[in-house]
């Protein structure tokens, strides 16, 4: 039979998530020197001490309430690189234009990319670009990938992590945490996915809700300098229940979600509400969960909190044995289980 890709094989869900062990991992060899390896599936990949990720960006439209492409592309890769508890160093950029593209459009996307790279102190060094015929392509994508270093604060990070309980990684990875750590969530979710969403159908919503697209190197360097962090994540594609489910998988432990502490802006639970749409499960660009050591949450909370990007910062969930998988507790002690979307109910959006 010949099978064809569906849309929902990219979609950042369950169903992406065996295509891409399925029927592209099975290909790679495997090289014992990686010290995280592709196979992990994880933010980033390491080799000799040097973090290294990579992200294309297909977002429709180009440019939407809160930020453009290119500002996406930037953030993206160096939250990616971020969340491992590198530095990041610098980025690449490759560019892939349909012919016809107005020319205002894609020069205020690349003035945004490299007003978001200085910002964040992250250079662009080295590029490609492509124009292909008309209707290869829908209008402009772009490739973005990262490198980062380790620094002093993620070894005093790690040093702080075995004050409170043993602990042999050298990075944040998904697969670090243990019964008793906390989860910290940096601020609201659902913006990014929702201002798409209604700014890409007309639903008005967008004129409260912004996407979130933010890099946030500057914040995770924040949260390390108290140290106790053992693992990070941004809530991108699949929402916050596909990061949390992640971390449960790979860390092969119950995590238990406390739903009334999710901070949640009410425009976007109105428009969740109206769209059918869970805000667990959509995806943000500019916010990140961190798996911590209990006895240093209060303390990173309290630091995250006086960031900019991290003012509405909450302790959302706890790690337990106690439970297998996610599961969502209400303030009223309703109890669900939390699964992973089967795909991205919001196409599009990175
Ligand atoms: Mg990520």
């Amino acid at each position: 039979m010949n099978e064809r890709i569906t849309l929902d094989q990219g979609a950042g869900g369950e169903r992406m998530d065996t295509f891409i062990k399925e029927r592209i991992l099975t290909y790679f060899h495997i090289d014992p020197s990686v010290e995280v390896p592709l196979g992990m599936l994880d933010d980033a990949s390491v080799i000799d001490d040097i973090v290294f990720s990579t992200d294309s960006h297909t977002v429709h439209p180009l440019i939407f309430p809160g930020g453009d492409i290119g500002s996406l592309a930037v953030a993206g890769t160096i939250n990616d690189v971020s969340v491992l508890g590198a530095t990041p160093l610098a980025l690449s950029a490759g560019f892939i234009i349909e012919e016809g593209l107005s020319l205002n459009i894609f020069e205020s996307i690349v003035k945004n990319m490299g007003v978001c790279a200085k910002k964040s102190g992250v250079p662009i060094i080295t590029g490609d670009t492509k124009v292909v015929e008309k209707g290869a392509i829908q209008e402009f994508m772009i490739n973005t990938s990262g490198i980062g270093r380790r620094s002093i604060t993620l070894d005093e990070n790690i040093e702080m992590v075995k004050r409170y309980r043993s602990f042999d990684q050298r990075w944040l990875l998904d697969s670090n945490l243990k019964a008793g750590d906390k989860l910290i969530l940096s601020g609201t979710i659902g913006e990014h996915g929702v201002a798409l969403l209604s700014f890409r159908e007309g639903y008005g919503f967008e004129t409260e809700v912004r996407s979130d697209v933010a890099p946030l190197n500057d914040l995770i360097h924040q949260a390390l300098q108290v140290g106790g962090i053992v693992a990070a994540k941004d809530p991108t594609r699949g929402g916050l229940a596909n990061t949390v489910n992640e971390f449960s998988e790979k860390s092969k432990t119950g995590i238990l979600l406390f739903e009334d502490e999710i901070p949640i802006l009410p425009g976007v639970h109105a428009a969740c509400d109206l769209l059918g749409l869970d805000p667990l499960h959509i995806g943000n660009e500019g916010k990140v969960v961190l798996g911590v050591v209990n006895e240093k949450a209060e303390e990173i909370l309290a630091s995250i909190r006086k960031h900019p990007l991290g003012n509405n910062a909450a302790i959302i969930g706890e790690v337990t044995d106690g439970i297998q998988g996610v599961v969502l507790q209400t303030s009223i002690g309703g109890r669900r289980i939390l699964q992973k979307p089967m795909g991205d109910p919001v196409p599009r959006i990175c």
